[in-house]
């Protein structure tokens, strides 16, 4: 059977070069960065380097880029950080419904030590303005937390217009931009963006590895105590097969990043037309221009998402529906609900998630396989 796998933003396999350059550091080099003898150094140099290069490919400078263990660890540090460092200026922190849950339970949490959340309302594409994050803004705001690209409809926000009014009020900026990094262009350099959190995962890097951007001077308290690790902000032994990989997968990805998108954003344009010009009453969600260019959200209207995705999984092709399934229940996608997508559809609708591995004879095949399960499946639904 053939195998598909359309589901690059839950996450990506790593490069073949990625894992060549992280296997050393499994034994060979196996030193503890933290050490002085000789393993130690050749282990420091390399994550350095890993550091460098992806501090280059952001715009930022090395020592703003802080080594953790993943994405979820990126939008906590940033957000808990950021609270526990500014308590005593202020306890308003400004954010959206549609974050990612490592932000938004980051934020219940905060709010049950104190803090008072803002979370604003997307408009129907899934973005926020800069107008909205302006008025909701107090004296009391110390952060402002927008996402840049958005895990379940690709929608890209105007982080920096809405960093330009959090400067403008003094308040910090983060931006989680997990999906985003390696797939659209970032310049730290430029762009008003106190911090931002990445993963290496989703970037055909290894699991378990990814960065907080910390603007010099930006005040934030650490997450972890212990030794002295990541300039005293991150303590614990640094990955370094992992930081390695990821400098790695940056690389490529700085290579390939226009050539690839625009291959993307064809095939995504190819799988929306098959989509739409073979099955009735589909819709597609998200942003038509401000978006990520390898993902499609789809609501398949009359047909529970996930009969699809188990079926779409029998033919061998991997998608994924905006619900997550926790203890057996289906729940509703809080970002399909926060976009106002019709209650009847948002248990219809599914991701596709294109990426490297995809190809044009992967998109026939797919149409294909989604008319014969769309059909077969409206037809038992409605008793035919
Ligand atoms: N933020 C966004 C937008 C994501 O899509 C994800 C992962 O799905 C995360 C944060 C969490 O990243 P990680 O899996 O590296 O913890």
């Amino acid at each position: 059977m053939r195998k598909i796998y359309m589901d690059h933003s839950a996450t990506t396999p790593v490069d073949g070069a990625v894992l060549q350059e992280m296997l050393p550091f499994f034994r060979e080099k196996f030193g503890n960065a933290s050490s002085v003898h000789q393993f130690g150094q050749e282990a420091k140099a390399a994550v350095e380097e890993a550091r460098e290069t992806i501090a280059g490919f952001l715009g930022a400078s090395a020592g703003e880029i802080y080594f953790v263990s993943g994405g979820t660890e990126a939008d906590n540090w940033a957000l808990q950080g950021v609270a526990m460092a500014l308590k005593n200026k202020g306890n308003h922190i400004i954010t959206s419904q549609i974050e990612h849950h490592a932000v938004l339970h980051t934020c219940q949490a905060l709010e049950t030590m104190g803090f008072k959340i803002t979370y604003l309302k997307p408009d129907a594409t899934g973005r926020i303005s800069p107008e909205q994050v302006e008025e909701a803004i107090t004296r009391k705001t110390i952060l402002i937390s927008i996402m840049h690209a958005n895990n379940e409809l690709g929608t890209l926000n105007p982080v920096v217009a809405i960093g330009e009014v959090a400067r403008r009020h003094g308040v910090l900026f983060h931006t989680d931009a997990v999906q985003s990094v390696g797939k659209v262009r970032i310049d730290l350099s430029r762009w008003p963006v106190d911090l931002l959190s990445a993963s290496a995962h989703k970037l055909y890097g290894p699991k378990g590895v990814g960065l907080l951007f910390i603007r010099k001077g930006t005040p934030i308290r650490p997450l972890f105590y212990g030794g002295g690790h990541e300039r005293n902000l991150r303590a614990g032994t640094q990955n370094v097969p992992g930081v390695v990989g990821f400098g790695k997968a940056v690389q490529i990805c700085d290579k390939v990043l226009e050539e690839e998108a625009n291959r993307l954003e064809q095939l995504r344009e190819a799988l929306w037309n098959g989509i739409r010009e073979n099955i009735a009453d589909v819709r597609q969600n998200g942003h038509p221009t401000e978006r990520l260019p390898g993902i499609l959200n789809v609501s398949f209207a009359e047909v529970a998402a996930d009969s699809l995705l188990i079926s779409l999984d029998m033919k061998g092709i991997a998608a994924s529906s905006g619900s997550a399934c926790s203890s057996g229940a289906v729940e509703p996608s809080h970002v399909l609900r926060a976009i106002g997508l019709p209650e009847e559809l948002q248990q219809s609708t599914l991701r596709f998630s294109l990426g490297r591995s995809n190809t044009e004879e992967d998109i026939q095949y797919v149409v294909d396989s989604l008319v014969e399960s769309v059909e077969r499946l409206r037809a038992m639904s409605s008793g035919g």
